[in-house]
């Protein structure tokens, strides 16, 4: 089965990028998804030779040709200066049989958050939320569009991999130590990242939704959850029929996103366009893709532009990953990899990665892909050998 890696540049440049490529080749791994527009980061790199830890703060891994950018250029990695790390790598790779995808979380910055706070997403409450650009901002578009372009015109990559290019939301999204001490619940994350910046509320008005009954509805909802009168699990399908205005301000975002998302793959083609779906945090109360709609993704519509979907089914339960995998499989026709965490809060032992790919070979994956090869332990790379040896 094919299968691919997902690595920090980093951990190629200090191993040496031919050395590494080599020894996933070995692994039996075909494709590395290569960071090369990343969220603020610290990771432990355990069998890194040079380092066992580093620090990002969000930032892209090349040197960006600026003449595609407008308002918001990315920012490119202290570490890296003035090298093009993608550019290394690239060449590293060029004679050993792995190939690179480029893998962004495009819209997730809190570098650029804070450099453009009228760009950011707008809570209910009038509050920017430093993490994450706004879709709907058409400044924000023009910047993903560029980035796309910057990276499919380096000509080094078979797939142009994305995640938190949609209208992200909840905790776990900063640099930051966040101190959230008040229970939100599933409603509660959705409402407080329920973005309200003028261009959200533009399109939502034109459209002839009420959106000023939106943005009390959702304040309203929130400050009953803060205080306990509402309880922290309530339903959102039930919440959201007994107040319709905040459900239909919340389904304009797809619209905005599908065209948006055209607008990539037109940039894309003819290599191909993945995404990542992405619903919150580890485990098994990870929501599945059902859920992406929060995130203002339309799957339906999505299955017409994409030409591969990956689901990252980061549960402890391999009958959850069969579960997140099966549902992905409904809704794409389109080759769907599975994302497995091969460390640390899920897998332990080679049977439980064995356990974990098993289940996403039975419910239909085409591809798998691992996370990570800097993060994981040399042991855990061996385990994802032996695995694959007999998938
Ligand atoms: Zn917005």
């Amino acid at each position: 089965m094919k299968a691919a890696m997902w690595a920090h540049p980093w951990d190629l440049i200090d191993e040496g990028p031919e050395q590494a490529a080599n020894r996933l080749a070995a692994l039996g791994i075909d494709e590395v998804n290569l960071a090369t527009a990343m969220h603020s980061v610290q990771t432990l790199n355990p069998h890194n030779p040079e380092r066992k830890t580093f620090f990002a703060d969000a930032s892209v891994y090349f040197q960006p040709d600026l003449d595609h950018y407008g308002s918001i250029t990315p920012d490119v990695n202290a570490t890296m200066g003035d090298d093009d790390w993608l550019a290394t790598i690239a060449d590293g790779f060029a004679d050993t049989p792995v190939d690179l995808n480029s893998w962004s979380a495009t819209f997730h910055s809190s570098s650029l958050g804070r450099q453009h706070p009228e760009a950011t997403l707008e809570s209910p409450f009038g509050d920017s939320l430093v993490w994450g650009l706004c879709p709907s901002n058409p400044a924000v578009q023009a910047y993903g569009r560029a980035l796309t372009t910057d990276l499919a015109s380096r000509d080094v990559f078979g797939t142009i991999e994305m995640e938190l290019a949609d209208y992200q939301y909840g905790t776990g999204y900063g640099w930051h130590h966040q101190e959230w001490f008040t229970r939100l619940g599933p409603l509660g994350e959705f409402l407080f990242g329920l973005c309200f910046c003028e261009h959200c509320r533009d399109h939502a008005t034109a459209v002839g939704v009420d959106v000023e009954t939106a943005r009390e509805s959702a304040r309203s909802g929130l400050s009953a959850l803060f205080e306990g009168e509402l309880a922290y699990d309530t339903d959102i399908a039930g919440w959201l029929a007994e107040h319709p205005s905040v459900g239909r301000y919340a389904e304009t975002r797809r619209e905005t996103l599908l065209t948006l998302f055209e607008d990539f793959s037109s940039i894309i083609d003819p290599l191909d366009f993945g995404y990542y779906f992405k619903m919150g945090g580890l485990g098994d109360d990870r929501m599945g893709i059902e859920h992406s709609w929060k995130h203002g993704l339309d799957l339906y519509g999505l299955s017409a532009v994409l030409d591969s979907a990956t689901v990252l089914a980061y549960h402890q339960n391999p009958s959850v990953v069969r579960d997140d995998v099966n549902a992905t499989r409904t809704f794409f026709d389109e080759p769907v990899r599975a994302g497995i965490l091969a460390g640390d809060p899920i897998v332990h032992d080679q049977d439980g990665l064995r356990a974990q790919v098993q289940a996403a070979v039975d419910a239909g994956a085409n591809e798998l892909s691992f996370y990570g090869y800097g993060v994981i332990p040399d042991r855990n790379l061996s385990w994802i050998g032996d695995v694959l040896n007999t998938v």
